[in-house]
This record gives C-alpha cells, sequence and structure tokens, in this order.
C-alpha cells in the first residue's frame, strides 16, 4: 500500500514520509512533491542521494503534473542530485580551489619526497605501486577528514558570514582552522589506532589535508547554502523553497549525520521533508527488511517480519523470473545474448542487463553488437578508456618514449608505424603518395636482417638493404632512414633522468603534433575523451609545474590517470535499448525487462575492494562504509529490482574455471527453497549437425592463369624439393605468413656482419700481400698472428654498431672471437694446400632453358649469392665453392647427405662455370664444394676435421642436379599437380601448414 503523503504541520522540524521502492515508487515520489507544491504553495527544490533515479523523477513527475495548478507552482519542482546541488552553491567561486586527483596523487608524491618516516614506509614500491598507493591514500585521507570536518561546520558556518571581499584573506582564515582542527583531531586519531599502518595513514591525513579537498568544500557548500536559506528567510520567510531529500539508498552513517543535521537546520527556514524507502512489503530476505542493527551489525529478525517476508515472496511471484543456469563462460554469454533477444522479440523497449560478471556482459554485448543500429547498447559500468583503440595508439607512443637510450624493440617500433593514428607523411613532411608503402618496405627489411632493437641495428639494416638494391638493379629509398632519424628524435627528447611536469606536457603535446597523432585522435570521440583526459596533465599554472620526477615515474602516472578514465559512448537513437548497468543502478528506475549474468554464489552479492588501510572495525569507528551495510543494501537492491520488474531472467554459470560446480547466489537458493515451481533451466547452445567430408592430402594444380616466377633462388629451389605443395602457397600464391621477432637479439644481422667482415678481412689480405716488406711475408707464425690480430681488430669494427644499438650482440662477438685461431688455422692449412682466396659475397647464377606445354621457349635463371670462391696457385683451372654457415657442424653433415634437396653449393658451382667471365674466374671450373662452420665445436679437439665439410664426389652430384633441375622445373611449367608432401621435420616450421592442414588428413 502506498503511504499517502504527510500533512506538512507549520513545526520548525524536518518530516518524514516514506514511498515503497516497487514499480509504483517513482509515481508515488512525483504526486507527493506535487502535493507538497500545492500545500505548501511554492516551487519545492527535490535533492536526491544519488543521480541515478534523476531522469525518471523529472518523467514521473510531468506524467503527474496535476491539473489547475497555480500560477505559481506551475514549474516542474527542480530536481537535482545531491553533487549537482553542493556544485550550484551559491558563492561557489570563492571556494578554495578543487584540487584534481592528479594534483592529489602527486602532492602524496610530494610528502613522500619531503618526509623520511614515510620514505622508509613505502621505498619498496615501484612506480605503478606507487600511484595506487597514492590513490589509496587519498581515499583514505578523505574518509577521516569525513569524520573530523563536521565538528568544524560552525566555524566554517562563522567564515562564511563574514563575506569578506578579500578572498585571499577569506582562504586564509579556513586554512587557519582547518589546520587547527586537523592537529587537534590528530592527537585525538592517534590515541586510538596503534598499529603502525594506521599511524603512517594519519601522519599523511596530518599532511595532505588541505582546503581544496572535496570533503572541504562539500562542507563549504552546504554551508553556504544553508546561510542563503538564512538570509532569505530573514527578509521573507514565504521565499525560501520547501526542500524535499529523498534518500535513495542508504547512507553511511557519517553521511547519514551531515544530512540530518544540515535538514534540521534547514527546518528553521522552510518546509523540509526526508523521503525514504519503506522495504516492509518489499524486502525478500530478512537482511533487506530489517537493515542493520544500532551497532553495525545486520539485525535478526522476529517472527513477525519473517512472516512479512513470506508473504512478500508469495505475493510478489512473477511467471516471468527466470533461473538459467549455463555450464561454460560462452554459453553463459550466449544464455544471456538469447534471453536479451527473446525480450526484443517480444517487443520490450528498454531492457537493463546488470553486469554481475562484467566479463559475460561484456561478451554478450559484443554478441549483441550484430543486431546493428536497431539496438542501442549504453555501458553504464564505466568503459574503460584505456580499452579504446585511441588509448592503444597512444599506449605505442608511450612504449617508444620508454624504450632503452639503444632504442626500442622493432616490434615495439613497427606497432607504433603501424598503428593508425600516426601520420607518416606529416612525420616526414612529404606528401602521402610518396610515403605509400614504406612502412611495409621498413618491416620487409627489419624481419629479413632480423633486425630486433636499437637505432643502430635498424639504420645499420635500412643501409645494408639500400646498398644492396644500389647493387642489384634496385632503388634504395633514404626516406627510410628519415623515418628511423624522425622517430629516433623524438625518443631521445625524452632521454633526461628527471622530467618537470610542465615541459614534459609541453613535449607530449608538440610529439603527438609532430606526428600527426593530436589531429587524429581530435577526429575521434574516443580520441577526444584522451586529450581531455591529457589535458589534466597541463600542469603549467599549478603549484606542481616545477615538480621534477623521473620519466618512469611520471609516464606510470599518465597510464594510471588514462587507466581511471572512463569512455562515454556517444548515445544514437534506436528501435529499443539495452542498459548494461551494475545493480546499484537499477535504484529507482524502470525497465521493460531485465537480465541479470553472474548470479552464482562468488558473485552475487559483490564487494567492492576493501581500504587498503581501514579494517571492517576501523570502518565502523569511521563511520564509514563497511561489508555488512554493503551486503543489506545489495540484498535492498535485489529486492527491489525483482518486485519491481515483472521479467527477470537470473543467469550464472554452473561450473567455476576449475570445473567446480557453482551454485546459484544464497539469496536465489534461498527463495527457491520458498518458491517449490520455481525451476532451473538448463540454458544448452542451439545445435546443429551435420555431415562433413573427410579431409584428403591437399593437391593444388597450378591454375593456367597463375604467373610461374622466372627467377628461381637456391632457397626457392629447396623449398620446391622439400614439398611442391609448400611451394606452390609460398611462391605462386605469394601467401605468407605475418612474421614476428623472436626473442633473442640479431642473429641474422649478426650473420650478415660475418659474412661482410671476412670479405674485408680477406680484401686486406691480399692487399697486404701485395706489400713486399710486410710482416705478413717473415714466416708462418708472422703471418698467423698478423691474421689473427687483423681478424680481431675487423670483427671488432664491423660489430661496434651492432652492439650499439644491442648490447646483447656482444656477447655474439665475443663467441666469435674466440673461434678465430682456430679459423685461422683452418685457413693456413688451406693455403698450404694451394688454395687462395679468390672473391666473395657474388651475386651469380645460370640459365636453364625449357620448352612449356604450349610449345613457349622458357629461361629460367636459377640465382644466388655466393659467399667465397677460392683459387688453386699451381693449378690455373682449379676453383673451389665456399659457404659459410653459422650452424654447428652435425647440422651441416645431415644437410650434406641430402645435398640434391638442398643444392644450394651445386647451383653456384654450375653458374661459375656456365658465366666464369661473370664469377671472374676465367678459364677455371669449380671442382670443389665445401661449406665452413663459424661456429666449431673447439672442444671436439684439434685432431679432428671441426671446420670444413665438403660434398663428395662433385661430377656425379653436379650431374644429378642438372637432370634433377630440367625435371623439377619442367613438371612445374606443365603445371602438374602440387602435391603436401614432407617428412614432419621439415613440417614443423611449415608456414604453410594452416594452408595444406597437414595433421587433419
Ligand atoms: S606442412 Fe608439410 S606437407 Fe604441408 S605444405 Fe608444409 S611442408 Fe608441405
Amino acid at each position: 500500500m502506498p503511504h499517502p503523503f504527510l500533512t506538512i504541520s507549520k513545526q520548525k522540524l524536518p518530516q518524514a514520509w516514506t514511498i515503497t521502492p516497487n514499480s509504483q515508487a517513482l509515481g508515488q515520489l512525483a504526486k507527493g512533491i506535487w502535493d507538497c507544491a500545492v500545500q505548501t504553495g511554492s516551487r519545492p527544490l527535490v535533492v536526491l542521494s544519488t543521480a541515478g533515479p534523476l531522469i525518471g523523477v523529472r518523467a514521473a513527475l510531468e506524467q503527474n503534473r496535476p491539473k489547475d495548478l497555480p500560477h505559481s507552482i506551475a514549474f516542474l519542482p527542480q530536481v537535482i542530485s545531491f553533487t549537482d546541488w553542493l556544485e550550484a552553491a551559491p558563492g561557489a567561486w570563492k571556494f578554495p580551489k578543487k584540487q584534481t586527483d592528479l594534483e592529489r596523487w602527486l602532492s602524496v608524491f610530494v610528502n613522500l619526497r619531503k618526509h623520511k618516516v614515510l620514505q622508509s614506509w613505502f621505498k619498496a614500491e615501484s612506480e605503478a605501486g606507487a600511484w595506487g598507493l597514492a590513490q589509496a591514500v587519498v581515499d583514505a585521507c578523505d574518509s577521516l577528514s569525513e569524520v573530523v570536518v563536521p565538528q568544524l561546520q560552525s566555524e566554517l558556518n562563522a567564515l562564511l558570514q563574514t563575506h569578506t571581499l578579500d578572498t585571499e584573506a577569506w582562504l586564509k582564515k579556513v586554512e587557519l582552522v582547518l589546520d587547527q582542527a586537523v592537529a587537534k583531531a590528530y592527537v585525538g586519531l592517534s590515541r586510538n589506532v596503534v598499529d603502525e599502518e594506521s599511524a603512517v595513514l594519519l601522519t599523511f591525513w596530518r599532511y595532505l589535508t588541505n582546503i581544496g579537498d572535496p570533503v572541504i568544500r562539500k562542507h563549504l557548500a552546504m554551508a553556504a547554502q544553508m546561510q542563503l536559506a538564512k538570509a532569505n528567510a530573514e527578509k521573507d520567510r514565504t521565499t525560501v523553497r520547501p526542500f524535499i531529500w529523498v534518500q535513495t539508498a542508504d547512507p553511511k552513517p557519517i553521511d547519514q549525520e551531515l544530512i540530518d543535521a544540515y535538514l534540521q537546520d534547514y527546518a528553521q527556514f522552510a518546509t523540509v521533508v526526508r523521503v525514504d524507502l519503506d522495504w516492509k512489503s518489499v524486502a525478500l530476505w530478512p537482511e533487506a527488511l530489517c537493515g542493520l542493527d544500532v551497532d553495525g551489525h545486520i539485525a535478526v529478525a522476529n517472527s513477525q517480519e519473517d512472516s512479512q517476508i513470506e508473504s512478500n515472496i508469495q505475493s510478489h511471484r512473477q511467471a516471468d523470473w527466470r533461473l538459467l543456469a549455463a555450464r561454460r563462460f560462452e554459453e553463459l554469454a550466449w544464455a544471456a545474448t538469447k534471453s536479451i533477444e527473446s525480450h526484443l522479440i517480444a517487443g520490450k523497449k528498454n531492457i537493463a542487463l546488470v553486469a554481475q560478471d562484467r566479463l559475460a556482459a561484456r561478451r554478450a554485448r559484443a554478441l549483441l553488437s550484430r543486431l546493428g543500429s536497431a539496438l542501442q547498447i549504453r555501458d553504464e559500468t564505466g568503459w574503460k578508456l584505456s580499452t579504446t583503440r585511441a588509448a592503444a595508439a597512444f599506449d605505442i607512443y608511450l612504449e617508444i618514449i620508454r624504450a632503452p637510450k639503444e632504442g626500442p624493440s622493432a616490434s615495439a617500433l613497427l606497432e607504433f608505424l603501424q598503428n593508425p593514428y600516426f601520420d607518416i607523411s606529416c612525420s616526414l613532411n612529404q606528401a602521402p603518395e610518396v610515403c605509400i608503402g614504406l612502412i611495409a618496405r621498413l618491416e620487409d627489411i627489419l624481419i629479413a636482417s632480423q633486425a630486433k632493437s636499437g637505432w643502430e641495428t635498424f639504420t645499420m639494416a635500412i643501409e645494408r638493404a639500400n646498398s644492396y638494391a644500389t647493387s642489384n638493379g634496385g632503388s634504395p629509398n633514404p626516406l627510410l632512414i628519415n623515418l628511423i632519424k624522425f622517430v629516433r628524435r623524438l625518443h631521445t627528447g625524452w632521454q633526461q633522468s628527471m622530467v618537470d611536469c610542465s615541459s614534459a606536457y609541453v613535449l607530449l603535446e608538440k610529439n603527438l603534433q609532430e606526428i600527426g597523432m593530436f589531429q587524429r585522435l581530435e577526429k575521434d570521440a574516443a580520441g577526444k575523451q584522451l586529450l581531455e583526459a591529457l589535458k589534466g596533465f597541463d600542469l603549467s599554472s599549478g603549484v606542481y609545474k616545477e615538480l621534477k620526477m623521473r620519466l618512469p615515474e611520471w609516464l606510470s602516472l599518465l597510464k594510471t590517470v588514462i587507466e581511471g578514465a572512463s569512455y562515454e559512448e556517444v548515445g544514437k537513437e534506436a528501435q529499443a535499448t539495452l542498459s548494461i548497468l551494475p545493480l546499484s543502478s537499477t535504484r529507482l528506475r524502470q525497465f521493460d525487462a531485465v537480465v541479470l549474468v553472474g548470479c552464482d554464489e562468488q558473485q552475487l552479492p559483490a564487494f567492492s575492494e576493501p581500504p587498503l588501510f581501514f579494517s571492517d572495525t576501523l570502518n565502523r569507528y569511521l563511520k564509514s562504509s563497511t561489508i555488512a551495510a554493503q551486503y543489506v543494501q545489495q540484498a535492498r537492491d535485489l529486492s527491489q529490482l525483482l518486485v519491481s520488474c515483472k521479467n527477470v531472467d537470473l543467469l550464472w554459470q554452473s561450473k567455476s574455471k576449475s570445473g567446480e560446480p557453482l551454485r546459484p547466489s544464497a539469496w536465489i537458493q534461498r527463495l527457491q527453497a520458498k518458491l517449490k515451481d520455481w525451476r532451473v533451466i538448463d540454458a544448452k547452445p542451439e545445435l546443429y549437425e551435420g555431415k562433413s567430408q573427410p579431409i584428403a592430402m591437399s593437391v593444388s594444380t597450378p591454375d593456367q592463369n597463375l604467373a610461374i616466377p622466372v627467377t628461381v633462388s637456391p632457397s626457392a629451389y629447396k623449398a620446391l624439393r622439400d614439398c611442391p605443395y609448400r611451394y606452390y602457397v609460398s611462391s605462386l600464391l605469394g601467401l605468407r605468413k605475418v612474421k614476428e621477432f623472436d626473442e633473442g637479439f640479431d642473429a641474422s644481422l649478426a650473420g650478415q656482419t660475418l659474412h661482410a667482415l671476412l670479405k674485408t678481412f680477406f680484401q686486406a689480405l691480399k692487399t697486404e700481400e701485395a706489400k713486399s716488406h710486410a710482416p705478413i711475408h717473415q714466416g708462418i707464425a708472422a703471418r698467423r698472428q698478423w691474421m689473427i690480430d687483423h681478424l680481431m681488430q675487423c670483427s671488432e669494427k664491423e660489430f661496434e654498431r651492432l652492439i650499439a644499438g644491442d648490447a646483447r650482440v656482444l656477447g655474439t662477438l665475443r663467441d666469435w672471437q674466440k673461434q678465430i685461431p682456430s679459423f685461422i688455422d683452418w685457413q693456413i692449412e688451406r693455403e698450404n694446400q694451394g688454395w687462395r682466396y679468390h672473391d666473395a659475397e657474388l651475386p651469380i647464377g645460370f640459365i636453364l632453358s625449357l620448352t612449356d606445354p604450349d610449345g613457349v621457349q622458357r629461361d629460367i635463371r636459377i640465382a644466388g649469392r655466393a659467399d667465397r670462391f677460392d683459387i688453386h696457385d699451381s693449378d690455373s683451372t682449379a676453383a673451389a665453392v665456399i659457404d659459410y654457415k653459422n650452424q654447428k657442424m652435425k647440422k651441416i653433415v645431415d644437410r650434406s647427405e641430402n645435398i640434391l634437396d638442398d643444392p644450394q653449393l651445386l647451383i653456384y658451382a654450375r653458374a661459375a662455370d656456365e658465366s666464369a667471365i661473370a664469377a671472374h674466374l676465367p678459364g677455371r671450373t669449380v671442382g670443389q664444394a665445401q661449406w665452413i662452420t663459424l661456429k666449431a665445436e673447439l672442444d671436439k679437439g684439434e685432431d679432428k676435421n671441426i671446420r670444413a665439410h665438403a660434398i663428395e664426389d662433385m661430377p656425379n652430384a653436379m650431374a644429378q642436379f642438372s637432370e634433377q633441375i630440367e625435371k623439377d622445373l619442367n613438371s612445374l611449367w606443365a603445371r602438374k599437380p602440387m602435391r603436401a608432401f614432407a617428412p614432419d621435420s621439415i613440417c614443423q616450421y611449415c608456414e604453410a601448414r594452416g594452408v595444406c592442414r597437414k595433421g587433419m588428413w
């Protein structure tokens, strides 16, 4: 039964009225407010303790507007939330400047530095942990201030009355009063705390409390509102509007005291009505009905209350309360989606999804997005700004700033360059057409050279690629170097040990402008909000503008602020609306249907993170929120939700991640015990049946229109030999896996460097040999020493830049330097056999002519780059080809056993024979081919051949190879079926595995 509105008395006391929080609650409230307006003949001011029901109350007032109202009260009564009411306090301009959250965290930071006692306590904290702690400290200090500041109310009132025009002087007085109060309270509170943790917190509170704190502002605002009412009442009491306070949620005891005192005082000047919620006919559990006792514990229900609950349950039972259990997370999200869909099909327009399980709600939201613009989804649970694409892009930029002084990793660099908010044409100041494909080219170079980190490494890789392009008829791209230089300059700008807050912000803004990110973020809804959040870091006009901190600290603060910011989606008109919200936000709101996901015993009720510093007992002492109070509030919210809405679906996951059974929340179980026919429905996904064909080994016949490459590299030919299907996928279709960088450092660039330095060394050797008095001619020992010393120096020099890019390469250099004496011994031994170094790094190839099935003559070029050619001193027709391998001898021996499947050396030998002039070997034939390991196992002993491995029976191998390659290329050009056929050792690392689906057949 609704409670009729009271008859307003003339007594100068607050008057109490209650409403029943059921589906008619807003209507009852609206009627009461109008009744108050009519009785008092003036337009009331309605303040709601929470903002959630604001729109609902205004709409209900409009719907329930009485007819024939006098002019003076014809306007809709003013309805405002408590927070907005505080902001609207008269004379708020002269209140102390409001401190932002950021400024308050910084004040914790400053105090930590200033006070040794605090430092010793928190010295172990990491940057991110320290900012998290700063937030907790600020929250805890607010709780302490909440208890202390009410004692100041009379002083604050007196100060407001002085009406001094000099705001500065006024602020000084407020500050003084506060300081005195804090000092006094500190002494009192210190007596009550015994543990070290609370003592530290009190110390913080002593230092941090400031007149810009929200608690102080709240009290000043309330005092100012009261002053206004008093001043008006003194002139004419009838001009003071009636004040209706609507308590929409159970207040914390400290808030209750505060508002009670306020209402009491206000009642001296005007009518005051306090509206509370009456749970008697709504509560479905005793705790929702009885609440807390005087000591803050959950009150025990008596038999009369128990029977009231029994009758409530029976009378409110709805046929459309559904209880749905899903076994797995995905099934739960599907079941929630299906529930929402069924409500939409039934014509419901305003649906709530209560996100008790936030992950499942997010997943359901993603599944519902396929409904398109017909459904507007409003997420009130606080979509984090950090989860947006804009924030992710910004984070990648921070990764670059944060990189060590040698430079970032290649993956971080590429991620930064490839993010959609990076504007390459703006960064390089070039026309967009010029920049097309630049980043893809850079990616190819870095991956091919395995340049994994460091500015010097990237620059070297690009220089090498550019010089290769120049010497092979390609076109080098100087913009690539400019691009690296540009990002490097950004990075260097941040390489200072300490940054000050205001110049760091200026530099950040400048960087964002330079990379075009600022402009792109401005065009994006989330980007705009991100820029807004970053603006908070513009501390140029505040006290912290010169505050210095280490760069990681500043960056971590930046991340903490973005992490805490929420993203507000722009709403669009749609046929139906789905609000995703926490249980507390359903209070006094109306929905056509509600889906509550996550009603298991672990998530319902859900308690807020306990404060870092206070125990539950201390919270009680501080009159703050306790676990028991949260428990009661949630029981009430759930009762209200079930009672107010006919269609409520309660969903939970009946098996935990570890496979343990999960029961529904105890509240649901207790209802089930009373409602015997309330059965659980198993939410099972719909199953579709179909028959599949077993997959057979993949075979593909190249299409007539598919171009076959006319150049074949040794590695492409190896791929064709290994598995024709793999060649089909990689070389004919051109499909490539997105390559990633392995952990570790740049083996390949280091490999290239080894090749390059060996070439440099042997060229220097040739030059030295040409000098008749060089020490190299003074016997074997002197020659050996010169060679060792020179190769050592050469190695140091060539590796220098690589090490500057990535210090880990130093290990590779040292490993290689250990190899040098043994390598030189092998070289001298070879020289003793009459062989001389001739040339290295030589591009070389031969042409294979064949006729395709259409009778067209095809010239296929088989070409590669040979590592080294040697010539024989005493045999003017003999030459040898050498391939350096950065592998152990065992691998090389294995490789030689399948020489026809990996005939790289045979290709070079044939190429040198067929184009002796191009190979600089006129009149000579390559009769020897060998692999040289640069990773010899030195401990295997000197008597064994640990460095070289030659191909046996070269003439025979050459003949077989020539016959084989012709046959293979003829089949390829005949477009014969290409089968997926390879041993597991090859399939293991095959990129085409996902296409051929080996393992499925
Ligand atoms: S996984 Fe094996 S069979 Fe399949 S394409 Fe690769 S190499 Fe061939």
